[in-house]
């Protein structure tokens, strides 16, 4: 302390540690030479070989037990350095293995493309388009036109729109129609979609009035109807797709609103939120109003997402009547919220294969998954178990459960379906411990623990995963045993 250079509480260990703790610039020649590390950037070579250096100083001064000097040697910190930069290397925004059940899951990007609508994403990403352009004038066109005949043509719609997300369809339709004006909505169906969009808040965005009507369990016609006055714009219905009131409840159907919205010259809005052109009762436990549905009702505006049972790409749809899509597309806000090429081009092929209803069923991820009967799952599951076995390592247990998956994305959570889960235990590791190795794999998988067991659903895995789940699985048994070595 009282030697000149030395920090204060500095000892002799330290000192030496900190002498023989190599210099960025060393460090940095080093590995300007190492193969491995010729194509990575300067910039990313450089952050990574400081950071190794800092934190080793950090080390030496707050922890020096943890350090020898063998752990500064050159190529110690070389391996140290190339872990930093592989890692720096990786792209952020990586494939997941959804082994979690839930089909349309928001976290994990909700829908799945069909591959024809990822060949006319390629198709339209490195060469121009006719994206604004009219063949047939040559004059500009409107990008809508991509894909408004085919929605009109599904749904029954005579006009359509597409933007950004179904947030964003909200947002404008209220925008358009109603701003400053009251829209009159249950207290039922003033939901929180998540990610803070809720009817309300978006409601006041809009510069639209709620007013809401009815009892949290029960609205009836005469709510509406005792609502209407000079300052109503807009009768709203919103499709509560991610809750359910169970008990004494009722609701306005579409239809009779409909009906009174003509009867006082008042348009009528719904967002079904999820939206699906397919009436899932065929194929399985799952209930939900299609689209067509609300068309055929007379709704003067539609609005759904592109990404959830539609199982399209990110986008929000507007069906309506023309002359309302007319005044939406003349607002500015709609410029702000324009859909991008690539997604209209995933949403336009993905439009046309709704043309056939099995074809979608065959074609759409989403689709497939949501309608898998549970004999295909179940033989996923089996296959699963089969690979994991074929380990021969008796300290790896693989067992067959039943299970329920759910639709997921603020859809259909009431609609349990019946799935398998592959469940996994392993000796010497617990539930939380595999669920972390497996998350941390590369491609992560992501699992559930239930009663202390970690589960994989089948239903949202694809069959091409199965061996990359099974190999993970080795690889954390090789862990053990590598621990357990050193
Ligand atoms: C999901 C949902 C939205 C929001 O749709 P995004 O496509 O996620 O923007 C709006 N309203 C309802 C009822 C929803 O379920």
């Amino acid at each position: 302390m009282t030697d000149s250079g030395k920090k204060p509480g500095i000892d002799a260990v330290q000192q030496s540690l900190l002498r023989k703790l190599p210099g960025v610039d060393h460090l940095l020649e080093i590995a300007r030479t190492d193969a491995t590390l010729s194509d990575v950037p300067n910039t990313v070579l450089t952050a990574a070989v400081r950071q190794v250096v800092d934190d080793h100083r950090k080390t030496i001064l707050d922890n020096p037990e943890a350090i020898t000097e063998a752990l500064l040697s050159d190529p110690r910190l070389l391996s140290e350095v190339k872990t930093k930069v592989k890692s720096a290397m990786r792209l952020n925004l990586t494939p997941v293995i959804n082994a979690t059940g839930v089909v349309v899951h928001t976290n994990f990007g909700r829908s799945l493309l069909a591959r024809q609508a990822l060949d006319h994403v390629r198709g339209i990403s490195d060469r121009y388009s006719n994206l604004e352009y009219n063949l047939a004038s040559g004059k500009r066109g409107l990008r809508y036109s991509a894909v408004e005949g085919l929605l009109c043509e599904i749904s029954g719609a005579e006009a359509a729109m597409v933007v950004n997300n179904n947030a964003a369809a909200v947002l404008l339709c209220l925008d358009t129609v109603a701003r400053g004006r009251e829209v009159i909505v249950s207290r039922g169906e003033l939901v929180e979609i998540g990610g803070s969009f809720r009817i309300p808040d978006v409601m006041a965005k809009s510069g639209a009035l709620l007013k809401e009507v009815g009892a949290t369990n029960r609205t009836h016609l005469y709510d509406y109807q005792r609502a209407i006055t000079d300052a109503t714009g807009l009768l709203m219905k919103v499709h509560t797709s991610n809750f359910g009131i169970v008990g004494f409840t009722s609701s306005v159907p579409l239809n009779d609103l409909v009906a009174l919205g003509k009867e006082h010259h008042l348009p009528v809005m719904e967002d079904l939120g999820s939206g699906t052109f397919i009436d899932f009762s065929k194929y399985g436990p799952l209930r939900e109003p299609t689209v067509q549905d609300s068309v055929r009702a007379g709704a003067d505006i539609v609005t759904f997402s592109g990404d959830k049972l539609l199982g399209g790409p990110q986008a929000g749809i507007i069906l309506g009547k023309p002359d309302i899509i007319a005044k939406i597309r003349q607002n500015p806000l709609t410029r702000a919220l324009r859909i991008d090429k690539l997604t209209l081009a995933a949403l336009e092929s993905t439009l046309r294969l709704y043309r056939d209803e099995k074809t979608a069923i065959a074609s759409i991820p989403t689709l497939n998954m949501l309608t898998c009967p549970i004999e295909s799952v179940e033989e996923k599951a089996a296959s699963l178990k089969n690979l994991i076995e074929a380990s021969g390592d008796p300290r790896l247990h693989a067992g067959l459960m039943d299970t329920v998956s759910m639709a997921g994305g603020g859809a259909l959570p009431l609609m349990h379906l019946p799935s398998r889960s592959v469940g996994i235990e392993i000796e010497a590791m617990s539930a939380d411990a595999i669920e972390k190795k497996m998350r941390k794999n590369d491609p992560p998988i992501i699992g559930r623990i239930e009663d202390g067991i970690f589960l994989m659903d089948m239903r949202t895995v694809q069959t091409d995963e199965l061996p990359i789940i099974a190999h993970a699985l080795t690889t954390c048994l090789k862990g053990i045993d590598d621990e357990t070595t050193h």
